[in-house]
């Protein structure tokens, strides 16, 4: 009889890691699947936090922010420990203290947990509507718009049961990648409360355990169909996309309270010519939302989850369950590699705000003095100007200039020094002329209005 092969424990692996030193004179190279954003990049990471940022808040949502280390049990008790980010993508430790922690794979976790600490449901203002930015981490498999260390935008409403608050946020999301110019769809469902839901959820099951139906299920869907049915409906392999085309629906099982209340969202949504698509598969991964559930998808993408460029719904049952009074909520979490990468593949083109439209050239030790002060006195005056000081060769200096693709170089040369004057060069025509350095100002601002 052939051996069962021995798998290492725990405490192995560990010992295997510690004991694993890098070469001492390469390179350390980073993590896989956890990127650098270089300023090429970054360029683009302004632009969508800022339109992201001016657009929340137009709405009236305050920025929060939540640590990135928390307990584990947090995550075990809201997105729920069947779920694949608690079961197998969170990054968890025992710290030296003996705590076990977690870096955060969700944001909406933390939100609910500041919420209920911060004693949030008696503030004057509600419903409290937050946002937050930051970095999630989930041990996922690598590959394109999918990372280790992402970033997402996400917001909340605590303290608003009304579909408008649905209809909102969806809008918000739908404004957003409008402004950004990207093509999104959205996609949504209502699955149900804890009256409704359960019924149909039998339901499923008995659908799901006739066995032509179960023979075609993939393995992990065999394992779902015992411990969370509702995620057999949004499954990716193509023999459960098949399998499921016959499945009940739920839209078909809602309770009264659920409908009225999915009819309400779809209706504000109408009403604001939001487009969206009814889509009886789409019930999210995780444990806490219920009625309302929805993503935005990118217009060329088919099965959605995948690519998915955000995603969120209804949870009001889980301030509650995280230990504070009933509060029903909503959010979404949208993510922003994948909206970067959209832009890039559309080759969008970015407006840089801070664009320099002023360069300041100099020639020789004291100009270079003088050239300082003025660059000074333009930043303090609120002109976007540029200089390269280390550079002494005019020519080099006009290169830079040209490739900011500034309008006017202004130079400071021994003469100018000596006869208090400066040269403005038009770029686009190549014409210099001599201004009275104390006239500069009056110059600019005809030159660049
Ligand atoms: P989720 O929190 O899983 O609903 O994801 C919401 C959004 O976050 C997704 O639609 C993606 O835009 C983004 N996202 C989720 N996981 C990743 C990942 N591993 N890498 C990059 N973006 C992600």
């Amino acid at each position: 009889m052939g051996r069962k092969p021995k798998t290492k424990t725990e405490r192995q692996k560990n010992e295997e890691a510690k004991n694993k030193k890098p070469n001492e004179n390469k390179m350390i190279p980073r993590l896989r699947g956890i990127r650098d954003i270089l300023p090429d990049e970054y360029r683009y990471w302004d632009l969508v936090l800022n339109k992201a940022e001016s657009m929340i808040k137009y709405y009236g949502f305050l920025r929060t922010e939540t640590p990135v280390l928390e307990n584990v049990a947090l995550y075990e008790r809201s997105t729920g420990k069947q779920t694949d980010i608690v079961s197998k993508e969170m990054y968890t430790f025992i710290d030296r203290d003996n705590e076990r922690v977690a870096l955060r794979p969700e944001a909406t976790p933390g939100l609910v947990r500041s919420y209920i600490e911060h004693g949030m449901f008696s503030l004057p203002m509600q419903p409290v509507k937050l946002y937050w930015i930051g970095n999630l981490f989930r041990r996922e498999k690598p590959q394109a718009g999918r990372y280790r260390q992402f970033s997402q935008i996400d917001l909340e409403i605590f303290g608003e049961a009304g579909a408008v608050a649905d209809a909102q946020i969806i809008l918000i999301g739908y404004n957003l990648f409008k402004e950004l110019q990207i093509d999104a769809q959205v996609q949504i469902n209502s699955i149900g409360c804890p009256n409704c839901r359960p019924e149909y959820v039998k339901k499923l099951i008995e659908y799901y355990k006739q066995r032509p139906v179960r023979n075609k299920l993939c393995p992990d869907c065999k394992k779902r169909l015992i411990k969370n049915p509702l995620r057999l409906l949004d499954c990716k392999e193509e023999s459960c996309v098949n399998a499921r085309a016959a499945a009940p629906q739920i839209i078909d099982h809602l309770c009264e309270e659920c409908r009225d209340h999915f009819v309400k969202v779809l209706e504000y949504l109408d009403e604001l010519n939001v487009v969206y698509t009814l889509n009886p598969f789409l019930v999210r991964g995780l444990d806490y939302y219920n009625r309302t559930v929805f993503e935005f998808w990118s217009e060329d993408s088919e099965q959605g989850r995948q690519d998915a460029l955000g995603g969120g719904g209804r949870y009001d049952y889980l301030v509650e369950y995280m230990g504070g009074r009933p509060t029903p909520a909503c959010g979404w979490g949208i993510g922003a590699e994948r909206m970067i990468l959209k832009i890039k593949e559309k080759n969008i083109p970015l407006v840089d705000a801070n664009q320099p439209n002023i360069f300041v050239a100099q020639l020789g030790e004291a100009s270079k003095r003088k050239a300082m002060n003025f660059f000074e006195e333009l930043r303090r005056r609120g002109y976007k100007a540029a200089q390269n000081f280390v550079k002494d060769n005019l020519k080099a200096q006009l290169e830079l200039a040209n490739k900011l693709a500034v309008k006017l170089t202004l130079i400071l040369g021994q003469k100018e020094m000596m006869d208090g004057t400066i040269l403005i060069r038009d770029m686009e025509s190549g014409m210099q002329e001599v201004f009275d350095f104390k006239k500069v100002y009056e110059e600019l601002d005809k030159r660049l209005k």
